[in-house]
């Protein structure tokens, strides 16, 4: 398979992350930027592809990105960890330029503003809220919440660590 391409998209090396992907020209908001590709899995494939990459990013986090897999409907998620899915080097970004939008059967990275020449490319990667400590974000935003998790889940993000440092606390009183 021949790797994905854009006419939109450059990979090299990224400040955020390993490689990334960044605007060979000015990107008009709302233009398909390149299309999420990669292997159909079944949900129970889709686990063991999950624990496995996890695996991987842990014992080597510099080279290999934390988690590929897409839901993509009820019956079928998207492992777009393949050598033809340039989409796999877009980065996380707590403020992304783009969008990862779910057609149903397809997945497109889509700008979610206009922009320029030269940006990196960057969407939510969305995670689960549940995992949230082994996924941490240095994007380097301002707005960065300092993990990978999607942004409707930033309130209990902030309710969760809270909790944890009042945890910590109390802990450090009557040791
Ligand atoms: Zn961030």
């Amino acid at each position: 398979m021949q790797p994905t391409t854009s006419p939109y998209i450059e990979v090299r090396r990224s400040r955020i992350h390993g490689n990334g992907a960044y605007a060979k020209k000015d990107i008009p908001r709302g233009a398909i930027i390149i299309e999420y590709s990669g292997r159909k899995i079944t949900k129970e494939e889709s686990d063991s592809v999950y624990e496995e990459q996890r695996e991987r990013h842990e014992r080597d986090a510099e080279n290999n990105g934390a988690v590929y897999i897409f839901e993509l409907n009820k019956t079928w998620d998207i492992d777009g960890n393949v050598p033809w899915n340039t989409a796999r080097y877009i980065n996380h970004s707590c403020s992304p330029n783009a969008e990862a939008v779910n057609t149903g059967r397809r997945i497109l990275i889509q700008a979610k503003r206009s922009i320029r020449k030269g940006e990196e490319i960057t969407y939510n990667y969305g995670y689960d809220i549940d995992s949230y400590e082994d996924h941490p974000c240095r994007c380097g935003s301002p707005r960065c919440v300092g993990y990978i998790v999607d942004e409707d889940d930033w309130p209990k993000l902030r309710r969760m660590q809270k909790k944890k440092k009042r945890r910590g606390f109390w802990k450090r009183l009557f040791r």
